[in-house]
């Protein structure tokens, strides 16, 4: 069965509507969904949900920290309906914004005036985040590619800024408490030594946490094989999922990757 469960759309930083992304994903077979758009549910309040020949797992990919990393946590088969999820929303989207505003002070000090409005034009939706300012920082020509207004001004490094987010427990909290279950999204993004990445990981699983992406886009098969592994060893639940923003990009088409190693045990076995 082609399973996705984390992609996103135009609610957040995709670039399709909720539809599109769904009929992109019928047409790649895939038979089991969940769109996981950065701290926001709306895409799910916008489908029409009667035409839809394809089962849709309600899921969200809330952004947090872990020392001093950013980190992504997926919500997957979240009840949208529930107190829990509806207060992780509002508490994401008010940190969006102050972020958004403390990115903005920050690259004026680098010389950037009023990005902030560009980035919210850009954002159009509501949820803004560092693609719209690092889309607006290549309008301005500030920079020569979107990879380049990361690397100057918007990576961990150089102009991140994490701290407003909700904790990790407390973002692992209201997934539990929504009914969902709580996924570590793509733990090879992070760039963590294995020692800390292990570390993490115990911090996760202790806070409520109960599954990781083994496989997260497109990898090399040394890299799915050695986070089964992991996987394994931390007794996690195993997701997989391409990441998706837009037809474009080079990561991975939606669905288009291959199955979970055998010895996984898969998330969707218990939704
Ligand atoms: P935010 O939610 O504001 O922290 O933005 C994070 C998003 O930025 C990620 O989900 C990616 O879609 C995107 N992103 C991160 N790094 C890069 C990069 N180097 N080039 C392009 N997009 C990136
Ligand atoms: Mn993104
Ligand atoms: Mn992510
Ligand atoms: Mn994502």
């Amino acid at each position: 069965m082609h399973i996705d469960l984390h992609t996103h759309t135009n609610f957040s930083d995709g670039k399709l509507s909720p539809d599109e992304l769904i009929q992109r994903a019928v047409s790649n077979g895939v038979e089991m969904l969940s769109i996981t758009d950065h701290d926001t549910v709306a895409a799910y309040q916008q489908l029409n949900k009667e035409n839809i020949s394809i089962r849709l797992i309600p899921g969200i990919e809330f952004s947090t920290f872990w020392n001093k990393t950013g980190i992504h946590i997926i919500g997957l088969n979240v009840d949208l309906d529930s107190t829990a999820l509806k207060e992780a929303v509002t508490y994401q989207h008010q940190a969006r914004h102050v972020r958004a505003a403390a990115i903005a002070e920050r690259l004026e000090k680098l010389g950037v005036k009023d990005a902030l409005t560009g980035a919210q034009l850009i954002a159009g939706n509501d949820n803004i985040g560092r693609p719209h300012f690092a889309q607006h920082l290549f309008n301005i020509g500030a920079v020569t590619s979107i990879n380049q207004a990361f690397e100057k001004f918007l990576d961990a490094k150089s102009g991140d800024i994490k701290k407003y987010w909700a904790t990790l427990p407390r973002i692992i909290s209201w997934i539990r408490d929504a009914g969902g279950i709580a996924v570590l999204a793509h733990p090879l993004k992070y760039k963590l030594t294995r020692t800390r990445l292990t570390t993490m990981l115990d911090d996760f699983i202790e806070a409520g946490g109960h599954g990781m992406e083994v496989i997260s886009g497109r990898q090399l098969a040394q890299q799915t094989k050695d986070l089964a592994k992991l996987c394994q060893q931390k007794n996690l639940l195993a997701s997989c999922g391409s990441d998706f923003h837009q037809p474009d990009q080079q990561w991975s088409d939606v669905g288009k990757y291959p199955p979970l190693p055998k010895d996984c045990k898969p998330v969707w076995e218990y939704f």
